[in-house]
């Protein structure tokens, strides 16, 4: 979609640092990472939130995705969260659907 940081990242059109790359889909660091293992997880077509990804393939893909990169960035064992914020209540502010995959240091519950 014209104009969506995250489909300009996919179509290479803005630089990102990518580590994984996957059939839809694609993984970059956060430019503002909020741990030391911070990557996000998209589809590389636009899907605009978690309320509108009608393919639950689409989804179960995306979750395994995440958890692959988790083992191979070394967080899976001591653990590591996958955060996916819906909307304004729930702190998204890119409207393309990402995971938030963090790890490298204790997470805090409730999240703030
Ligand atoms: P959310 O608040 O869940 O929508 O998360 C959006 C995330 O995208 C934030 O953690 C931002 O730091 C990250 N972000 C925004 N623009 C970029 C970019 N150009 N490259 C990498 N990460 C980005
Ligand atoms: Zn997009």
């Amino acid at each position: 979609m014209a104009g969506c940081i995250f489909c300009r990242i996919a179509a290479g059109e803005v630089a990102a640092t990518i580590v994984k790359r996957g059939d839809g889909m694609l993984a970059f660091t956060d430019l503002n990472p909020q741990a030391p293992t911070h990557l996000l997880v998209i589809p590389t077509h636009h899907v605009p939130s978690l309320n509108t990804a009608k393919d639950p393939q689409l989804l179960g893909n995306l979750l395994a995705f995440a958890r692959e990169l988790a083992h191979e960035t070394g967080i899976a064992e001591r653990g590591y969260r996958v955060v996916v914020n819906t909307n304004p209540d729930g702190g998204q502010t890119v409207f393309h659907l990402h995971l938030h995959v963090l790890g490298g240091r204790p997470m805090l519950w409730p999240p703030g």
